[in-house]
């Protein structure tokens, strides 16, 4: 247990390892396709759009706007989550284009609503685990 976080053991695919750690240092990256010039997320062996392999990782700046959300309350089907009650889980639109299903921390559920700008940061589970969350964004762009 981690705070009332109990989240599973680290598991990346050998591609995803840059992701998890730039995570690891406090930088969200995400994957960017020097072919069609789009970035994208989960990482991928190829480009999710043009299907090439020519992808390099690079520096999110770690902002987007909360494209929906939901606030659980009840931990019916994950028992182990009953200590995170109540918390926040929902897809943000990050800047640079794609949409990233997270969790929302450093504040009140009743703060998160559709649209409003977040911000990274990270939550640390382990020595060698950090996620990426969102909060509502001290600045707006
Ligand atoms: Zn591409």
């Amino acid at each position: 247990m981690n705070d009332g976080w109990p989240l599973p053991s680290e598991h990346a695919e050998p591609y995803a390892e840059p992701f998890w750690e730039g995570a690891n240092r406090g930088v969200l990256r995400l994957q960017y396709c020097t072919d069609c010039g789009k970035h994208q997320f989960f990482p991928r062996p190829w480009c999710q759009y043009c299907s090439a392999e020519a992808l390099e990782w690079v520096d999110a700046e770690g902002k987007g706007r909360v494209y929906s959300y939901t606030v659980v309350r009840r931990a019916v089907t994950l028992p182990a989550f009953q200590e995170a009650l109540p918390y926040v889980v929902g897809y943000v639109d990050l800047k640079e284009g794609p949409r990233i299903c997270t969790l929302f921390a450093d504040c009140d559920p009743s703060e998160i609503e559709s649209d409003i700008h977040v911000e990274v940061t990270f939550k640390r589970v382990n020595d060698d685990l950090s996620l990426p969350v969102f909060r509502p964004a001290m600045s707006k762009p």
